[in-house]
């Protein structure tokens, strides 16, 4: 098959299905979380802070939020009594409100957040020796329908907002007492955007709340300690390495046409070869900054030796510089697949590392609390298997455009 960029089939800009917009506040006030600085010096305006101040409240505003972890509008001590007035009857700082927090035994905690509408997101963070990755969601649901994933078996309620994506960090950083924003010893050094949703069909709202994480006067991460992970949108990659520019990792998951359609259906609008030309074209990605694909190890259906050598052909035909990470599966109620056995996974891995590809195995982290790769989801809902076929249809038939 021909290398070059394949043309996809419809419009570039794939339609999200339609979801209901985040609500306003019942007291009308406006979330001061997640809005650039911008945006915040026009907010500032409009209510009537003077022109010619809006600059320096802007930074005062920044710096309390993001620095400080201020909660209140009243603790922006530096600030006269007036101004903070004013602005108390307008805004509000914004945090999701914690439904439950678990920690599981081996020290990964799990937050059940619910937004202004009740609708509700989990979050995660996964303490390691050298680093502290915080886990955070995109959605209420998932646009899409992975056969292995908890959280795709969920209706898509909605997109996060700005302030909900970060909003989500703030709250970690709350809880593991990270304030005020110190560069040196943090616990929390990295974010994947590994949640529940697929960050690309919330696109501009990923890339507004990262900027913020991002902005030296903002939270301050660096791009190279962000990693963003889709499961094949292919359309909206280019733009997410030009507009948003942190590490890519792919949910590739299987290597033949059959087996992804059935296991990763956006497959079947998107194919491997279109998926693999767009990470080769994804600006940014060198030897230094590798793309990862992402590989669940089911029993029976991905886990061949032949689909390991499959591989390591697609990763060195599209030249690309990759790693590989397989992600023993983690099951959940009603699952219907099984995780491979350990053998096989280092066997998988072994044929990977043999090409000179490095393939290590993630390490299952808090599936005692539901917390690990695909057991999230926010809705305690039991539903049938003819249900979960017709959310399949129904999210299908949503990404035609
Ligand atoms: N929606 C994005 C990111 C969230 S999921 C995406 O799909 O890429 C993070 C990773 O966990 C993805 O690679 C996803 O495919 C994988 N995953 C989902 N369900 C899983 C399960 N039950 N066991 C192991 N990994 C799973
Ligand atoms: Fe959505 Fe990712 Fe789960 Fe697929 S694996 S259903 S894209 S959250």
């Amino acid at each position: 098959m021909d290398t070059e960029l394949m043309p996809i089939a419809g419009a570039v800009d794939p339609k999200v299905t339609p979801r209901k917009p985040a609500t306003p506040r019942a007291d009308g006030k406006r979330s001061l979380l997640g809005l650039s600085r911008d945006e915040v010096r026009a907010a500032l305006i409009e209510v009537g802070i003077p022109e010619k101040q809006a600059r320096m409240r802007m930074q005062q505003v920044w710096h309390w939020i993001y620095h400080r972890g201020a909660l209140e509008i009243g603790d922006f001590a530096n600030i006269s009594k007036d101004t903070r007035d004013l602005l108390d009857r307008h805004f509000v700082v914004g945090r999701p409100e914690v439904v439950t927090a678990q920690v599981s035994t081996d020290g990964t905690r799990k937050w059940l957040l619910r937004f202004e509408d009740g609708e509700e997101a989990e979050c995660v963070f996964i303490p390691d020796a050298d680093r502290g990755t915080l886990c955070v969601s995109s959605q209420v649901g998932c646009t899409l329908n992975c056969r292995f994933c908890f959280t795709g078996t969920m209706k898509l309620v909605r997109n996060l907002t700005p302030a909900e994506i970060v909003g989500q960090v703030m709250l970690a950083r709350d809880a593991l007492g990270e304030w005020p924003s110190a560069e040196e010893g943090r616990m929390l050094t990295n974010i994947v955007m590994m949640g529940m949703g697929e960050p690309l069909y919330n696109f501009d709202n990923v890339r507004d709340a990262l900027a913020i994480v991002m902005d030296g006067e903002g939270l301050g991460l660096s791009k190279r300690r962000i990693t963003l992970s889709t499961s094949g949108v292919v359309p909206m990659m280019a733009r997410a390495g030009d507009e948003i520019g942190v590490n890519l990792a792919v949910s590739l998951h299987a290597v033949t046409k059959e087996i992804r359609d059935e296991i990763v259906p956006i497959n079947k609008k998107y194919g491997i070869e279109e998926l693999l030309a767009a990470c080769a074209a994804y600006p940014g990605a060198s030897n230094a900054r590798r793309i990862t694909f992402e590989y669940v190890m089911l029993k029976d259906k991905n886990d061949r030796d032949e689909d390991a050598y499959e591989l390591v052909r697609l990763i060195r035909k599209y030249k690309l510089p990759a790693k590989v990470n397989l992600i023993p599966f983690n099951p959940w109620p009603g699952s219907i697949y099984e995780t491979s056995t350990g053998e096989r996974v280092n066997a998988f891995s072994n044929i990977i590392f043999e090409a000179g590809i490095s393939a290590p195995i993630r390490r299952p982290r808090g599936r005692d609390i539901m917390a690990a790769c695909g057991q999230l989801k926010s809705s305690s809902e039991k539903i049938t298997r003819a249900e979960l076929d017709r959310r399949a249809t129904e999210k299908e038939a949503s990404w035609v455009d």
